[in-house]
């Protein structure tokens, strides 16, 4: 097989079948309640190239809670809205420090280090909702990633959004902290409402690998043909999932797979090989970092049989 021209389908296929037979799969998030109920057996994963071709191997079509991988597509649609002056409100370093971690925020006076940890996405969440309603804001997010992977079935879960609701004490005191520093402008219980829910959409790898196509063809999709951001855009997007994109355990992540990429605590991960394809995985078990661990597995077996990466070929 060459690595230039792979046998994606079989490939896949491969993939998701060993992950199955795995016994190593990591914990499954339990600080949101609802999301301990899945069962950690699941394994999906699902690559479309650039002719839009689909792949898929194990529970590609379930779907699952995205929770961060959202974090994506809000900062997307904020940088669309405000264009770089969203860079007043949060940085674009890597934090090296937990997703919810509280401490930086203080030496930072209220600014969060990169838009993928809690309070970055919880700040850029804040932006969209400037000025409108937070039930409009949400419809704009859901709109935003039906159309995107061109499926009107994608729904946010209530459920969830209502477990992590209940018991979003850490993200509140991120949220409340950040407004004594006035980089949240809206009430600390919309913004937060609106963060649960969009971390609450539930989707399948194929959605997820579909709404993610854009971010592998410079910005437009390849083959309906519309563009979504400019490919200065889209280069840029996929640097801070690189760097940010698995909080304290992103530099792994690069080191292992070479691609872009933004886990979320419900197992799933977007990654992007640019100029090729769009790949999603889910397995909900978690490493050390809150990151999925057999999910990094697959994508690391992914990046060593198709010797793909952005760090040479
Ligand atoms: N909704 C989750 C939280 O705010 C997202 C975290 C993640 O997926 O990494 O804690």
């Amino acid at each position: 097989m060459s690595k230039t021209d792979p046998d994606l389908a079989k490939m896949i296929d491969e993939i998701a079948q060993e992950m199955r037979a795995r016994t190593d799969r990591g914990r499954v998030a339990s600080y949101i309640p609802e999301l301990e109920k899945v069962d950690p057996a699941h394994f999906g994963m699902a690559l479309v190239d650039l002719d839009g071709q689909v792949h898929v191997g194990g529970d590609a079509d379930l779907p699952f809670s995205i929770q961060s991988i959202s974090k994506v597509f809000t900062l997307t649609l904020a940088l669309g809205r405000v264009g770089d002056r969203l860079w007043r409100k949060v940085g674009r370093e890597p934090s090296g420090n937990k997703f919810n971690s509280i401490v930086q925020l203080e030496h930072e006076q209220g600014v969060p280090r990169n838009p993928f940890v809690n309070a970055g996405a919880i700040a850029v969440t804040d932006e969209i909702l400037s000025g409108r309603q937070p039930r409009e804001t949400l419809g704009e997010i859901l709109r935003f990633l039906q159309f995107l992977a061109d499926d009107e079935t994608i729904y946010i879960d209530h459920e969830v959004a209502a477990s992590e609701k209940r018991t979003g004490f850490r993200n509140a005191a991120l949220t409340n902290y950040m407004k004594s520093f006035g980089v949240i402008e809206n009430p600390v219980e919309y913004t937060l409402g609106v963060y649960f829910h969009h971390c609450a959409i539930a989707m399948s790898c194929r959605q997820l690998a579909n709404a993610g196509l854009f971010l592998a063809s410079d910005g437009r999709h390849p083959v309906r043909g519309h563009s979504v951001v400019s490919s200065e855009r889209a280069r840029r997007i996929n640097a801070l999932m690189m760097t940010c994109g698995h909080y304290d355990g992103s530099g792994e992540f690069a080191y292992r797979v070479g691609l872009p990429g933004k886990s979320g605590v419900g197992g799933g991960i977007l990654a992007i090989a640019p100029g090729r394809a769009s790949i999603a995985v889910w397995a909900p078990g978690l490493d050390e970092t809150g990151n999925s661990h057999l999910g990094r597995v697959a994508l690391e077996e992914l990046a060593k049989r198709t010797g793909w990466s952005v760090f040479g070929r």
